[in-house]
């Protein structure tokens, strides 16, 4: 009996980060992968990073130059929707905005065949809503990369309430043949780590403003004290404070819980343009540090 693999064919939509690093993730497994993008600029720039990624890998003596133009060799970029048609999966992984996301589902589930699975690398929409987007939405589902998608290990397969457990197994073996940790969730506003991380991180804000310890001291703290490599502070530093905000914000208006209500002093800070790393101005870097 020949063992046959599963999504030979995989599309990806959008080749921004990590759009360029879910298609090379694919093509490393051995997959035929096809990238769509808006035009020719950006798939050649989604494809450039991809290259650049490999070459790096080269260098460092992971792969040998035949292994990184072979893995290249197996992604195509296309600006055509139709381009798309011979797909086992489609992975969308555009912008994160929920009208362009269901236009693009809608389409790509009348070029695809109907055994096709289609998922979404959304981080902050409902899966179950995009789910509605597409003709069968049984085949649909989440599967959301980390990044650099490249790196991360774990990926979350989330289950919409119309998904189908079938196309859930066979997303955990697809994982896993990329060498990754699946990890299956519910549709729930963050997912499983997101979901877990957004409180614990607007907890650490409000309880900072309260005055409970310096920013220093409480990154030390919680580092050392449970083994994290990264204190909570740095790591909305990391983020972005505006990512984390908005993230925070979505997951409060869907649940009204307030454990997701974005903390006071964190959106002052996004208002006064401190956003963390991108821009030097954060908890711990810049001049708003450890006030
Ligand atoms: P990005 O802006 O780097 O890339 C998005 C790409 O989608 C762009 O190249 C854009 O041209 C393309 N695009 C837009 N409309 C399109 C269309 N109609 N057809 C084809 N391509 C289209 O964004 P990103 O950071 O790669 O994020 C992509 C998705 O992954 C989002 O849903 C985001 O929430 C999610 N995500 C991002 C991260 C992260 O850290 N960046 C992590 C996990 C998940």
């Amino acid at each position: 009996m020949t063992n046959k693999v599963d999504f030979a064919h995989v599309a990806v939509v959008g080749a921004g980060t990590m759009g360029s690093g879910i298609a090379q993730v694919a093509a490393q497994s051995g997959r035929q992968v096809t990238v769509l993008d808006v035009d020719a600029d950006r798939v050649a720039r989604g494809i450039g990073a991809t290259a650049a990624f490999l070459d790096g890998s080269v260098t460092r003596g992971k792969i040998d130059t035949a292994e990184r133009d072979a893995i290249l060799g197996r992604i195509k970029g296309v600006t055509d929707v139709g381009d798309l048609a011979g797909a086992d999966l489609v992975i969308e992984a555009a912008t994160e905005n929920q009208a362009i996301k269901r236009s693009i589902l809608a389409e790509v589930a009348e070029v695809v065949g109907e055994a096709a699975v289609i998922v979404t690398n959304t981080s902050a929409l409902s899966v179950t809503d995009l789910a509605t987007a597409v003709t069968n939405p049984t085949r649909f589902a989440g599967l959301h990369f980390f990044n650099p998608a490249q790196l991360m290990r774990v990926v979350e397969i989330v289950a919409a309430l119309q998904t189908d457990e079938a196309v859930v197994d066979r997303l955990a073996g697809l994982v896993a043949s990329f060498g990754k940790d699946p990890v299956v969730v519910k549709d729930r506003p963050g997912f499983l780590v997101n979901h877990l991380l957004m409180p614990y991180l607007n907890d650490v804000v409000r309880e900072y403003d309260d005055g409970l310890a310096s920013a220093d001291d409480i990154d030390t703290a919680l580092k050392l004290g449970l083994g994290y490599k990264l204190g909570p502070l740095e790591l909305l530093d990391l983020i972005g404070l505006d990512v984390h905000d908005h993230a925070t914000t979505c997951a409060y208006e869907a649940t009204q819980d307030p454990c997701y209500a974005s903390p006071p002093l964190l959106r002052q800070m996004v208002a006064a343009g401190f956003l963390g790393n991108k821009n030097g101005r954060g908890f711990r870097v810049g001049e708003a540090g450890s006030r």
